[in-house]
Parts: C-alpha cells; structure tokens; sequence
C-alpha cells in the first residue's frame, strides 16, 4: 500500500504565493499544515527530468531531503497528439524569451504561435488534439514517494480567446465545450482541469477509507 499522510506539516515544494494558497486551501480539510519552500529557504532544483513525473518527483524529493518533512510538488504542462506530446514538459521553456537581456521574463503568446506554426506547417488537417497534464508527487524523508497523475482533454483552437487565465488557457478548448479556458470562469474551470484530477486522486488515494 502506498505511503500516506498523516496530520502536521507537509512542504509544499513551491515558491510561488498563489500556488501555496490554492493547494493549502484544498488540503486544510485533512488536518494538513502547510508551509512553502520558499517560506523555508529551500533551494529549487534543476527540472531535468523528461517527463512530468519525473519532474514533480524531483521537486518533492528535493524539499523533502532538505527539510526532513513530507514534501508535495507538482509539474504541470500542454502536449499536443501532432506534435509528440510537445510541449509537454517544456510548455514553460517554450515562453523564454532567451534573447531577452536581464529578467527574461514569459511571452505566452510567442509560445502558443510556435504551436500552431508547428501544426500550420503539418498542413490543414493536422491534428489539433491537445491535453493539459498535471502531476502531484509526494516524497517523505524515508525515501517513499508517490506520485498522482490528472489530464484533461481538448483541441488547440486559434486565434488564442479569452482574457481569464494565464498560460496556454486561450488556446485550449476542453473536450465537450465551446469555450477555451481563458474564457471560462475560473471556478469552472477548477472542476474539470488536470489538477482538479490530480488533487482528486491524490485526496482518495490519502485521505480517504
Ligand atoms: P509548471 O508546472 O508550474 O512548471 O507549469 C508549466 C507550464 O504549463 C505553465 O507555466 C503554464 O504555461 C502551463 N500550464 C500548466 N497548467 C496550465 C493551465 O491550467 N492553463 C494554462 N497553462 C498551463
């Protein structure tokens, strides 16, 4: 049987605020005391890991060594079927503006115009189906570590709609709706995305029975 949490304190291998409040939020409920990070002055590690397990278990493991607590990290990420899965675990990287000096910073649109020269140049038929991936890992000092994986499904619209998300949210249109998810309220969205499935099957695989 897989490792489970207990009551206290689990590090939330993150260092950003938003990301720390949402996940914080959704585990309170199970007697889970969270702390960033970044609170603790962790360092983050090199992503170098080819997939998104591979990621979200370097991340956790990494906190969770450093630290000496259970340690919960996610890596999250667009894959296009045409494309090979691409950009999967480089969505972010595909947004560098690498010529950029100082704070590279992100260019979402630049990242989502590269998709879609990429599917341009397959031809008119290319196919445009596309899924959010999102992966939560788990590692505890001992070495343990499991690992939950959540995915929705949808096609790669274009032009980019919707100004509510972030990311790739304007290009991407969910299975079974008419809306992307940047022109979706966030509440709706929260229901149907990877990591509304990720954390659903990490709450049943911890805390539930
Ligand atoms: P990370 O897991 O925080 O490294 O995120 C990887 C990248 O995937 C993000 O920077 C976003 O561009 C993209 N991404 C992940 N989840 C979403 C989402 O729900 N909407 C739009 N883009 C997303």
């Amino acid at each position: 049987m897989a490792a489970r949490l207990t009551c206290g304190k689990l590090v939330i291998a993150t260092h950003n605020a938003g990301k720390l409040k949402e996940i914080s939020a959704l585990l309170a409920p199970h007697g889970v005391d969270c702390v960033s990070a970044g609170e603790l002055g962790l360092p983050e590690p090199d992503e170098t890991g080819t997939t998104f397990v591979e990621n979200a278990l370097i991340k956790a493991r990494a906190a969770a060594g450093a630290s000496g607590l259970p340690a919960l990290a996610d890596d999250s990420g667009l894959s296009v079927a045409a494309l090979g899965g691409r950009p999967g675990v480089y969505t972010a990287d595909w947004a560098e503006r690498q010529w950029f000096e100082g704070d590279p910073g992100r260019d979402w649109f630049m990242a989502m115009g590269k998709v879609e020269g990429m599917l341009q140049a397959l031809g008119r038929d290319a196919d445009r189906a596309c899924w959010f991936s999102c992966v939560l890992a788990i590692a505890w000092p001992d070495g343990e570590s499991v690992t939950y994986e959540g995915r929705v499904d949808g096609t790669f619209t274009w032009p980019p709609r919707g100004d509510k998300g972030f990311g790739y949210d304007p290009v991407f249109l969910p299975e079974g709706m008419d809306s992307t998810f940047a022109e979706i309220d966030p509440d709706q969205k929260h229901r149907v995305s990877h990591r509304a499935d990720a954390f659903a099957k990490l709450v049943a695989g911890q805390f539930a029975g």
